[in-house]
This record gives structure tokens, sequence and C-alpha cells, in this order.
């Protein structure tokens, strides 16, 4: 068998034309713009990366981007007071403070200072709440993104053997508990589980988010398996530098029904569904309906 390759770059363009049909509606019959605010915190270079490609696209889907760039030194107080503003300023109907921050501010506490409305990251302790027990959240937006493209590629997930390796809280914890919301019979393997390759063999749809370069063998997975890669691996091959995911692609090419490539799986889908968080934020915010097949 050879896999499905899961188009990851053209599912984001989708979503991303479908967020800026709703922004144009909004504006045309509401006179509403959704606006994202980001905050960068310090000179991180891969963080200044994803910020501007955040903001860039977020234009470019007609919605108002407000950068907010602070010195490494930021205190914990300036930040908390900047948090503040944008909680209380109507214009900005998404936060998002990039991770990591520096090591003197405490990430807990400036998350869950974001008002839970606004956490368009979906990380504030409310929304993991509100996740966990099944009700509306914000739903961060890597596990969203593979949601979404699970649910375009089998419609229903119910009933379906799940496997998610990696419990951390932005990918595997949030990921398993949307596919639990999906009915799925839901495993989350991690660096203690004894026996990863027998679980992943159960499984229907593998999700790995580890961080481990092509860990992930085509002999642990079962034929016909829906294989959703989240890794991003830089490593060096032949003497030039490559993106790998936590797959090893071609073997498990070789024996899935589906699978996404690194890059251009599940990467591109995670700015679109900041951007689809972003518009479900301002619809919430006014009362109107959200966009349809935008949110979990
Ligand atoms: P993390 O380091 O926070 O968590 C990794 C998890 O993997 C841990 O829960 C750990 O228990 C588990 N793990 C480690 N070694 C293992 C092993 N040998 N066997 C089984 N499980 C093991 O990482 P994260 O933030 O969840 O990110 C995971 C990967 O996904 C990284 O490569 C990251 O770059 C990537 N990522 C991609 C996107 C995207 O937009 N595509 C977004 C977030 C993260």
């Amino acid at each position: 068998m050879t896999a499905q390759i899961i188009d990851g770059k053209a599912f984001a363009a989708r979503i991303r034309g479908e967020v800026a049909t709703h922004v144009a509606r909004l504006q045309a019959d509401h006179g509403i713009t959704p606006g994202l605010a980001v905050v960068l915190v310090g000179e991180d270079p891969a963080s200044q990366v994803y910020v501007r490609s955040k903001g860039k696209q977020t234009v470019e889907a007609g919605m108002n981007s407000f950068e907010h760039k602070l010195l490494p030194s930021t205190s914990e107080e300036a930040l908390l007071e900047l948090i503040a503003r944008l909680n209380a300023d109507p214009a900005v109907h998404g936060i998002l403070v990039q991770l990591p921050l520096p090591g003197h501010l405490n990430e807990d506490l400036i998350i869950n200072a974001i008002d839970p409305a606004k956490d368009v990251d979906g990380f504030h302790i409310s929304n993991v709440g509100l996740l966990g027990t099944g009700q509306k959240s914000m739903v961060p937006c890597t596990p969203l993104g593979c949601l979404m493209m699970l649910r375009d590629l089998h419609g229903s997930l119910s009933g379906m053997d799940a496997v998610v390796i990696g419990r951390s809280n932005i990918v595997g914890k949030p990921m398993a508990q949307l596919l639990l919301g999906d009915s799925c019979t839901v495993t989350i393997a991690h660096s203690r589980t004894k026996d990863l390759p027998e679980a992943v063999r159960r499984a229907d749809i593998v999700v790995a988010a580890v961080g481990r370069p092509e860990m992930v063998p085509g002999d642990w997975i079962k034929p016909g398996a829906t294989v959703i890669d989240v890794g991003i691996n830089r490593i060096e091959r032949d003497g030039k530098t490559k993106l790998v995911g936590d797959c090893d692609y071609d073997s498990c090419a070789a024996v899935a029904g589906a699978i996404t490539p690194v890059p251009g799986g599940v990467g591109p889908m995670t700015i679109a569904c900041l951007l689809a968080n972003t518009v479900t934020a301002c619809c919430r915010a006014h009362g109107l309906p959200e966009p349809e097949g935008l949110t979990a």
C-alpha cells in the first residue's frame, strides 16, 4: 500500500480562505474587524520568524494585527499590565503570548492572566478545563489542525483506535481530549510507555508529537492506518540541514493509508487554526454565529 499524502499546505490555504470569507462578511454585515494581538518578549530568532508569519497571515485574512515587541528584560509587572490593557481593548479579540518566555517570567502566571475568551492559543487553565469536560472552549491550534485533517479524511472518527505519542500540554494532551471528544478509543503514550510498538500497532490513527527524528518506523504502523506527524526536527543529512518528522516517512508511507509529510503537513495548519480561533473568538464576543467547520 502507498499512503495518500495529506497536503497540509493546501488544507491550510483552504482554511485561511474560509477565514477571509468570514472576516469579509463580519465587516460587510456588522462593521466588525477581528483583531489579533501577538506579544513577543525578547529576541529569540525562531519566535521572531513565527510572530512575523502570524502577523502577515492575519493581515492577509483581512484582520487587524497588533504586534507588541518587548525587551528581553521586560518585568512580569509590565507584561501583566500590557495583557490587562489587551484584555480590556474591544478591538482585540485574540491575544497570543509567544512562548517560550525569558526565564525570569512565570509562563503559567502570564498565560492565565489572558482573558480566556481571548486566549486563542487555548493554553489558559479555564480553556484546558473546558476542553477536558467537553465544553465549548478555545482549542490549541496544532491539535485543532490535526483534528480538522482527520475529520476531513474520515468524516466520523467514532470508535476508531487512536494513539497519541507525547503528553505535552501544547500538543499531546489536548490532542487526546479532542480525539476522545470525537469518540475515539484513545491511548496516550509517552517516554515511560512500556511497549510503544505494540500500542502503535493497534491504532487506526497515530499522532506522533515527540520531537525525536524518525523514531516511529513503518513496521509499527497498522496497514491502512492514518499517520499524523506533528514532529518538526532539524537534522544534518548528506551535509545538508533537513526537516524531518517523528515518523520515518518512507517506511510509514509504505504501510499507512494516509500520512502527513514533514514539512507541509501539520505545520501550516497551526497558523491557519490561530486565524480560525481569532474569528471564532470575535464572533463569540459579539454574540454572532461561529463559522462552521473552524472549531472543534
Ligand atoms: P514536548 O517536548 O513538550 O513533549 C514531548 C513528549 O514526547 C513528552 O510528553 C514525552 O513524554 C514524549 N516522549 C519523549 N521521548 C519519547 C519516547 N522515546 N517515546 C515516547 N514518547 C516520548 O514536545 P511538544 O511541544 O509536544 O512537541 C513535540 C514535537 O512537535 C516537536 O518536534 C515540536 O517541534 C513539534 N511541534 C510542532 C508544531 C507544529 O506546528 N507542527 C507545534 C508544536 C510542536
